[in-house]
């Protein structure tokens, strides 16, 4: 097993309609070590908690600092788990990610594709990132899945960058192709459906089952270099059910990335 870092990142200040996602990371962290479940992930291989570099959670105060952070962080040399935070923080990330992984795909996990130009006069919204991603260039694929709230202008946006969209209407998790590139993966909670992921603040009904995720993690065949879980609101979870989750989902990831 590999060492990995993680970091999280309190930010919630580019979430459009509800904040409460800076105030995640502690909490999925606690779920993740709580004694109500053992360390492994569903391979049976227990995750190594000294091989974990925990760089703690970071107060953000201007946006662009998420780079400055995780830059520093991946000079490590170590792969990076993230907890967030809104999903705009995956832009920085992903700026800091292309300069040691210039040919990089990216497998996200949402219930929308997060396009926009800009959203409510704000281009680093956090319905914006991979419209900045894609158009400076940060990523040679960008694959979508569990879209449910794709609209004309998305539509366009994904046209105009080449963004392959599985959405959730006819969904075939069969049909997603091999990643030839390393992969960065982003897990926006909202793609998995409301009823697993309650706490978040974009209810999208019509989503992915908890069971689908996790398939789609432990079927990738590619190197995972990179991954964040972001748009936990615990403001909007019932018992911490969706911690657990994001805890579960963790543990998946994290064995993906540590094991070579
Ligand atoms: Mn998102
Ligand atoms: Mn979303």
């Amino acid at each position: 097993m590999k060492p990995i870092s993680i970091q999280g990142i309190k930010f919630d200040e580019k979430s459009s309609f509800q904040r409460g996602a800076r105030l995640a990371p502690p909490l999925v962290r606690e779920a993740f070590f709580c004694p109500s479940a053992n360390l492994s992930a569903e391979n049976g291989q227990p995750i190594d908690v000294s091989l974990l570099d925990d760089k703690g959670d970071f107060e953000i105060n201007d946006y662009f600092e998420i780079e400055r952070i995780t830059r520093n962080h991946l000079k490590d040399g170590l792969k990076i788990l993230t907890l967030g935070g809104d999903h705009s923080i995956t832009f920085p990330i992903i700026k800091a990610y292309h300069e040691r992984y210039s040919k990089l795909d990216i497998l996200q996990i949402d219930a929308h594709s997060d396009l926009y130009d800009e959203f409510e006069g704000d281009r680093y919204s956090h319905a914006c990132p991979f419209a900045r991603i894609m158009e400076s260039g940060l990523a040679l694929r960008l694959v979508q899945v569990g879209i449910r709230t794709l609209n004309p202008h998305q539509k366009e946006q994904a046209g105009r960058f080449g963004v392959e969209i599985h959405q959730m209407k006819n969904l075939d998790l069969g049909a997603i192709g091999r990643f030839e590139n390393p992969l960065y993966v982003s897990l926006d909670l909202d793609g998995i459906d409301p009823a697993f992921a309650p706490g978040v603040s974009h209810h999208e009904p019509g989503g992915l089952s908890t069971r689908q995720v996790i398939e789609l993690i432990q079927n990738l065949d590619a190197e995972i270099v990179g991954a964040d879980i972001v748009e936990y609101n615990p403001e909007r979870d019932f018992q911490g059910m969706t911690a657990y989750l994001a805890a579960k989902l963790m543990k998946e990831l994290l064995s993906k990335m540590m094991t070579p």
